[in-house]
């Protein structure tokens, strides 16, 4: 792509898990760029915040990490996921990458962002993006106003999409979208004190009940629990009351939360899942802008953070004419989808909270008390390795064949 005198290379739509990325790597590249959000940071947002080990490789590979840990949030070394029957516990990680973190998004967001001014990126805080300017078939920038409410126009050789899920970029350009399934669960959390986790991150599996524990910043722990979408209408008129219940099914779990405090209002939400293709002339999406999906396997953090370093190699490439811009996007597009779509499946099946079939029981049972197959099963659900590798014939036979050496 041959340069302009525009006044960016890039103008990013979205300051937080995928737009702070993209515009610290390519400043770091040396290409101008430009973010804009709407929101002021340190800014939360509703979203749970398990950033799995491979989104916690990524902060290290970008020099971010130190300042997560200098924070104080607690590292995470087991997931544990209690089916009733069986409970399979297992490290999530690599050893190169051995823990989770989950940090409240008013510091890890915040973190992102400076880690882009740092890089030399110009960011814009309470800026509304208003309108995407398309001319001739191309985005060329966008049309916006600051908190003071002056109207600017900026222009760029690309406009990327940060801007999550109802993305503003997307919306103006309409990329095919495809794979989609409609919303699968409702989910809502809130912040307790008095319930130590000790490093696990617990998941509670029960027939159209799931719910899950994480330690977070300020000696708090973080409960999620969700119900299948059918339920949505009917149960949100008393959602502590449907959220607590729900514990019962988990005993001594339920006695462990009875003991705690509820320190925060409850916060929820519904998602639909789909892709979109995430470039065209002019504009490129990235995070929950390109690929959404039901937050029950905590994958959305590290899956911007994965399209940040895929998009910003792809962008660094058509920048300095190395590839086309068709070319390097479409490859961008090509390596996400191939990598996320086996999860994406599992993730849609976990979502609808039906019970596991008797002979998805049976693999649990074999897994159970098999270490080796445990730690896999973790890694999977943490997106380590991926479940078309797990539950390939070969490991899910040589498990099996493990269980039954053992009787
Ligand atoms: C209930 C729930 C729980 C979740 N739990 C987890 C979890 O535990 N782990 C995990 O990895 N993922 C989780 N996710 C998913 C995760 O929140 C997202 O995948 C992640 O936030 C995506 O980051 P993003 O940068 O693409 O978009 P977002 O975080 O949505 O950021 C988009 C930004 O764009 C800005 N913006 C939008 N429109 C405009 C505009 N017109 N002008 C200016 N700015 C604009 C917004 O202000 C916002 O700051 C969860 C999601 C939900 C809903």
């Amino acid at each position: 792509m041959n340069k302009t005198n525009k006044t960016y290379d890039a103008i990013i739509v979205g300051a937080r898990c995928a737009g702070s990325p993209t515009a610290m790597l390519l400043a770091r590249k040396g290409f101008r760029v430009l973010v804009v959000d709407r929101a002021t940071f340190p800014s939360d947002t509703v979203s749970t915040h398990v950033v799995q080990p491979l989104g916690v490789a990524a902060l290290a590979r970008w020099g971010l990490l130190d300042r997560l840990t200098a924070t104080g949030c607690p590292p995470v070394h087991t997931y544990a996921y209690d089916f009733g029957p069986v409970t399979i516990s297992g490290t999530p990680g690599t050893p190169e990458a051995p823990v989770a973190y989950c940090p409240r998004r008013t510091i890890l967001d915040k973190l992102l962002v400076d880690g882009a001014a740092e890089a030399g990126a110009e960011i814009r805080e309470g800026f509304t993006v208003e309108e995407v300017l398309i001319e001739g078939g191309r985005v060329v920038g966008v049309n916006g106003h600051s908190k003071d409410g002056d109207r600017v126009t900026e222009r760029a050789e690309v406009v990327i999409g940060a801007d999550g899920r109802y993305s503003l970029v997307a919306e103006a350009v309409r990329p095919a979208q495809y794979n989609e399934r409609p919303p699968l669960l409702a989910s809502y959390y809130s912040y307790w004190s008095g319930l130590p986790m000790e490093g696990r991150f617990e998941t509670y599996i029960r027939p159209h009940r799931g719910f899950a524990a994480v330690s977070t910043h300020d000696d708090l722990t973080l409960i999620i629990a969700g119900w299948p979408y059918s339920e949505f209408e009917a149960n949100k008129r008393d959602i502590e009351g449907h959220y607590l219940k729900a514990f019962e099914l988990a005993p001594e779990f339920a006695e462990r939360v009875r003991g705690a405090k509820r320190e925060a209002p409850f916060a929820g939400a519904v998602v639909s899942n789909f892709f979109r293709k995430p470039y065209g002339p002019g504009w490129a999406l990235v995070g929950d802008a390109g690929y959404n999906k039901d937050p029950i396997t905590a994958q959305g953090i590290h899956d911007a953070f994965r399209d940040a370093e895929r998009c910003a190699i792809a962008l660094d490439q058509t920048f300095t004419n190395a590839r086309s811009f068709d070319e390097a996007m479409g490859e961008y597009q090509r390596a996400r989808d191939e990598h996320v779509l086996p999860m994406y499946e599992f993730t849609c099946q976990l979502a609808t909270l039906e019970p596991p079939p008797p002979e998805m029981q049976q693999v649990f049972g074999a897994i159970h008390g098999n270490q080796k197959a445990m730690d896999g099963f973790a890694q999977m659900n943490a997106g380590t390795i991926s479940p078309a590798e797990f539950f390939s014939p070969q490991n899910i036979g040589a498990i099996m064949a493990a269980a039954r050496a053992a009787t």
